[in-house]
């Protein structure tokens, strides 16, 4: 229970990545809150974890909206106190050829990837300064530092938050708020679905193959991640700030 007394808010934990942390965060003792666009399926995440003994709250949240992200923070104190711990995960995934994107796909991709983040990030500050420290934890990606055939808006947007783990790390230290990062190579999603249904692949050859290009030869398990997300939001990692962890089956080392 590394998280008892803890109170976390992840982004984007509908599904998939997110999902899998806020369940490992309930395990581990702490009280979150879901912030999610999608209202099926972060009721669903919630419902779930409180059937299991957890504690999960439902906030249906656009964090690339300033406002919203405002509420769920504000929300998120007044049902569990304060946070302690903020998990910037949710993501819109925009691809394409720099000719092929549209200059409203590059505001939304910003707007959810970066700007979101650092929304989320901005209304935190005042709990988490308040508690005297907390741990913040941006999901990037390897598509952060490797560059990936017509990705050019979404590579560019999670390089971005790399840097701005980094840029948060320097600036949130002086106030004991630890910034760090994961990069996750290709992980098994909802994502990672709707990627290979608009490539109009057969899904279990597209999944082998994307798989094939691991060190580990598969593609990875959201819970995977979200065990890398347990270390950097706990105290295990108490000496750790600005870093971005690789977490790809040794996808990116060639
Ligand atoms: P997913 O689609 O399963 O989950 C993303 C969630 O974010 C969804 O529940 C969605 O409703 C929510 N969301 C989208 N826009 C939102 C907004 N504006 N406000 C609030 N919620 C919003 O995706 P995933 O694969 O679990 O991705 C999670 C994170 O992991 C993302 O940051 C993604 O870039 C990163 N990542 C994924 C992979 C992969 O292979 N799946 C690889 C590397 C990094």
């Amino acid at each position: 229970m590394v998280l008892k007394n803890k109170v976390a808010i992840v982004t984007g934990a509908g599904s998939g990545i997110g999902r899998a942390v806020a369940e490992r965060f309930a395990r581990e003792g702490a009280a979150l809150t879901i912030a999610d666009i999608d209202e099926a399926a972060g009721a669903n995440a919630a419902n779930a974890i409180n059937a299991q003994g957890g504690r999960a709250y439902f906030h249906r949240a656009d964090t690339s909206d300033p406002a919203s992200a405002r509420d769920a923070v504000a929300a998120t104190v007044a049902r569990f106190g304060t946070v302690n711990i903020l998990v910037n995960n949710a993501a819109a995934f925009v691809f394409g050829k720099v000719e092929d994107v549209t200059p409203e796909d590059w505001q939304r991709v910003f707007g959810v990837n970066v700007i979101g983040y650092a929304n989320m990030v901005r209304e935190c500050l005042p709990e988490l300064r308040k508690n005297g420290g907390g741990s913040i934890v941006n999901v990037a990606s390897i598509s952060a530092f490797i560059a990936q055939p017509a990705f050019v808006p979404y590579n560019t947007s999670k390089a971005a938050v790399a840097q701005l783990t980094r840029c948060l790390a320097m600036d949130l230290a002086a106030d004991n708020i630890r910034v760090n990062g994961v990069c996750p190579g290709a992980i098994h999603t909802s994502a990672t679905d709707n990627y290979i249904a608009s490539l109009g692949l057969d899904p279990e050859q597209a999944c082998a193959d994307l798989g094939k290009d691991a060190l580990l030869k598969r593609l990875g398990k959201p819970e995977e991640i979200a065990a890398g997300v347990l270390f950097l939001a706990s105290d295990d990692s108490s000496f750790m700030t600005g870093a971005n962890i690789v977490m790809d089956g040794g996808a990116s080392i060639d």
